[in-house]
């Protein structure tokens, strides 16, 4: 069984070496050593002023859009994303208004954005789709213009850059997911980073119910707070990202050669974007050809990803967009399996079985 992906399991003993630590403090929560050790250790690695470790990427995106007190009711975002993207928007109380993608890179199209702005609208929310980093410089100029904040859902993106930064260090908030099936996990966990110290210190109260001190609160919170265990395991992981993102990239590349006469197209890295490879998308010429390679994959097993489909205008709880790059992109886009213990053979298996449904449509 080959699975669209799989999460990356560090040498048991070295994460049982933290539990242990664990044990000997009797400290499992509540901001504990080996949460602030990930804090740092993270924004080392990615060379942030603040980031601060929480639950998951979804309360990081709910905490984002709650912390930054909008003023306005509407809040314009992508509708090729993860279901967290728009659901994180209407939980938190307000409407989600869909901008079309860019047709090569699938990251939102700013013009788009443009034509959506209207006296309601309060902030952007947008996503690094794949890791690929949407076009920011356009991005926050228009959110300067028009007076709007702006939210990165960089749920891909760790290991990206933009113009030689982590793609976390821009926008007026940035939220990251660590689930096992990202590209650097903590089982469960997710982050927050700003380069604003003051809704930095908002949104750490809000994480821990909005608790000040024993007695006393800030605000209104709720638990966002991840756990030792989970801490650990993302720093065991650290030890390992480079070697993750290099075992992608190569084997990212291996894709590219053996599937050069594959009939398909991939989308366009943003030129100041250095890519971390979380995805290996393809996109067919119909969805007709989509749906012959992803039943023949199944038949061997072989369980590709259909990532993002449908286009989040079609959630029951939205109102529904007329939006034609992504109506149609969606249908044709699939997430090939990549990850760490891929091997070269299993991919030339993939490929084997692509070709031949290409050429000869069994
Ligand atoms: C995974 C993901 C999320 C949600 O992150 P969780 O940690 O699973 O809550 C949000 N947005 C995008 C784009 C994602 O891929």
């Amino acid at each position: 069984m080959i699975p669209v992906t799989k999460p990356f399991l560090p040498p048991q003993e070295e994460y049982t070496r933290y539990v242990n630590g664990i044990w000997n403090r009797n400290w499992l929560t509540n901001n504990g050593p080996l949460v602030n050790e990930i804090e740092l250790r993270l924004k080392e690695y990615l060379g942030l002023k603040h980031l601060l470790y929480v639950g998951n990427g979804t309360i990081a995106l709910q905490l984002a859009i709650k912390a930054l007190n909008l003023v306005g009711k509407e809040i314009i975002t992508t509708p090729f994303s993860y279901v967290a993207t728009t659901s994180s928007i209407v939980w938190e109380g307000y409407k989600p208004v869909f901008a079309d993608i860019d047709p090569l890179t699938l990251t939102i199209n700013p013009l788009e954005i443009e034509n959506k702005i209207t006296s309601s609208t309060a902030a952007i929310l947008a996503t690094h789709v794949y890791g690929n980093a949407c076009d920011i410089h356009a991005i926050d100029k228009i959110a300067k213009r028009h007076k709007l904040k702006v939210i990165y859902d960089a749920a891909h993106c760790f290991g990206s850059k933009y113009d030689g930064r982590s793609v976390f260090d821009f926008g007026d908030i940035s939220t990251a997911s660590f689930h096992a099936t990202k590209i650097f996990h903590t089982i469960e966990g997710g982050s927050v980073c700003s380069n604003d110290p003051d809704l930095i210190k908002r949104v750490s109260y809000m994480r821990n119910f909005g608790h000040s001190g024993p007695e006393d609160f800030a605000g209104l919170g709720i638990n966002g707070k991840n756990s030792e265990f989970h801490a650990a395991m993302g720093l065991v992981n650290l030890k390992y990202i480079d070697e993750i993102l290099r075992k992608r990239k190569e084997l990212s590349l291996y894709y590219d050669q053996v599937l050069s006469n594959l009939e398909v197209s991939k989308p366009k890295i943003n030129d100041k974007c250095s890519f971390n490879f979380a995805y290996y998308p393809i996109i067919f010429k119909s969805e007709m050809d989509l749906a012959k390679s992803f039943e023949r994959l199944n038949r061997a097993e072989i369980f590709p990803r259909r990532y993002f489909y449908p286009s989040l205008s079609q959630l029951p709880y939205v109102e529904r967009e007329n939006l034609p790059v992504t109506d149609d992109l969606s249908k044709r886009v699939l997430c090939l399996p990549l990850y760490h213990t891929l091997s070269f053979e299993e991919i030339d298996l993939i490929a084997r079985l692509l070709m031949r449904i290409q050429n000869h449509g069994v």
